[in-house]
């Protein structure tokens, strides 16, 4: 399972010698004791390090690059108690390559009216301090994010925990698989993009093996192991009879655990983050891979159907944001419509692959006929989603940048049995409206793919976007559709400029 333990945020504190060392040795102590509260805080995820108050340029360099490279260290904050003349940090922060929060808290939470005097002017001076930091990152056109309030409110940690769930997804990106089996959908236009540009802006690789690739490692899967596996399934869910050993599919479900097993191994060899499959690329399995790819995005795993690496990766990056927190989150597809007066709905789901991180209650293992691919029947978990508040996000290829869209929804129990549908769903009610966020959604070119989250959040797509200096537009309770039309129009212009500004 993803955990962000082993991850880091560095906690460093601008000052300059100008102070003494007593005071520079007081500015220590209380960067210390912050960072160790935000250590402690529970909603932040990451481990929150002290560095050493950094008083020249030479020192901030080297921090910059002892950020960049060390793999723990996913991000910095910054904060300036005293005042650091900021041209002090051009060369670091120009060299800096992970991405920082700018916290402008205080260490005194108010002012002591009775007894302030000019040393606690002097020590208690980040309203300023970080002005003049702030002035520099802005000068520099780098994108960060600014939290303000004092370090012990929850609000404050909160939103540090946010960030660092989003730099965590960041750095998981950098260097991370997107592992392809087989190519893209033919002639399907979303799924495709520039996967060269996506490892130089987002940081993973997106490469494709030959589904015969994966058959070998399926056949190579041997009976002991698929009669464990097939165990752990009987555990884990309920069984249809006809799956069960006795009965008379039984050997569908071996086949499913062969899959597992095959595609486990084949990405674990790969170092894998996410991958994609393809029903029209199934040469030499015997079903298209349903149940295997339910579990794995289960364990972690990012996945896109028909070759969609891209929302394979947003996948991924939303499990990564949420580790550790409930709800789950899974590849999703807008299917069909409830256009209802009173409430119109979305049906979510695909051919199979919804991951049952998201499920309300015990998933069931049932098989059923594809009416594509033409393969066997393949093996699927079905279920509902559980109800809640979520989010549904992709990324497209505009051609000369990368667009996130995300949708807020609702997710909601259906209003009635769907004992026909061989397949997990989910059923919710885009924010504002139905009208007005598939309108929005449509306009902004979003993929009819995404990826469903219940514990990410808009704040946190919105600082991924901001880490990876790409385009995102949401659509929520405040959107309107002319505003949000006339952004659109404006963003195009905006990220033909952006290179240059
Ligand atoms: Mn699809």
């Amino acid at each position: 399972m993803l955990t962000l333990a082993a991850s880091e945020v560095w906690f460093v504190t601008g000052s300059q010698h100008l102070y003494g060392a007593e005071t520079l040795e007081r500015v220590a102590d209380h960067a210390r004791e912050i960072a160790a509260t935000l250590d402690d805080a529970p909603s932040i995820p990451v481990r929150v390090v002290a560095k050493p108050v950094l008083t020249s340029a030479d020192a901030i360099r080297q921090l910059a690059a002892d950020a960049n490279a060390d793999p723990r260290c996913v991000g910095l904050i910054t904060w300036m108690h005293t005042f650091s003349p900021a041209k002090l940090w051009i060369a670091g922060l120009e060299l800096l390559a992970k991405p920082f929060l700018h916290l402008h808290t205080q260490y005194n939470r108010g002012i002591p009216w009775a007894d302030i005097d000019m040393d606690f002017m002097n020590l208690n001076q980040a309203a300023h301090g970080d002005r003049e930091f702030g002035f520099l990152a802005a000068r520099l056109r780098i994108d960060r994010k600014v939290v303000v309030g004092h370090w012990t409110d929850p609000d404050v940690q909160d939103r540090i925990g946010t960030w660092s769930r989003a730099a965590c997804a960041s750095a998981d990106w950098a260097g991370g698989a997107v592992v392809r089996i087989g190519d893209n959908m033919r002639e399907v236009a979303v799924t495709e993009g520039d996967k060269l540009e996506a490892q130089r802006r987002l940081g993973f690789s997106v490469n494709t093996w030959g589904v015969g690739d994966l058959a070998a490692a399926v056949d190579d899967a041997t009976d002991a192991e698929v009669d464990e596996l097939v165990a752990r399934y009987l555990d884990e869910y309920d069984v249809a009879p006809e799956l069960r050993p006795a009965g008379e599919r039984a050997a569908s479900l071996r086949d499913a655990a062969r899959i597992e097993l095959g595609l486990r191994g084949f990405l674990g060899e790969r170092k894998a983050i996410a991958f994609t499959d393809t029903f029209e690329d199934l040469h030499g399995l015997k079903q298209l891979p349903g149940l295997a790819v339910q579990r794995l995005m289960a364990d972690g795993y990012g996945f896109g159907a028909e070759g969609d690496w891209k929302t394979a990766a947003m996948v991924r990056a939303m499990k990564v944001m949420s580790a550790g927190l409930p709800g789950g989150t899974s590849f999703m597809e807008d299917y069909t419509y409830h256009l209802d007066d009173d409430d119109d709905l979305i049906l979510g789901a695909h051919m199979l692959e919804v991951c049952p991180s998201i499920a309300s209650g015990r998933p069931r293992l049932e098989v059923h006929p594809l009416s594509i691919g033409g393969r066997e029947d393949p093996v699927r978990l079905v279920f509902d989603a559980h109800p809640g508040s979520a989010v549904a996000a992709c990324i497209t290829d505009m051609g000369q940048r990368f667009r996130i869209v995300v949708a807020a929804v609702d997710v909601v129990a259906p209003p009635h049995p769907l004992p026909k549908l061989p397949v997990a769903r989910a059923m919710w009610r885009p924010r504002p409206d139905l009208a007005t966020g598939a309108a929005a959604w449509i306009h902004a070119g979003g993929s009819h793919h995404t990826s469903l989250g219940f514990s990410v959040t808009r704040e946190q797509l919105r600082d991924l976007a901001a880490i990876n200096a790409i385009e995102i537009l949401v659509i929520d309770e405040t959107t309107s559709l002319d505003a949000f039309r006339d952004q659109l129009r404006w963003n195009d212009v905006y990220w033909l400029l952006a290179k240059g500004l």
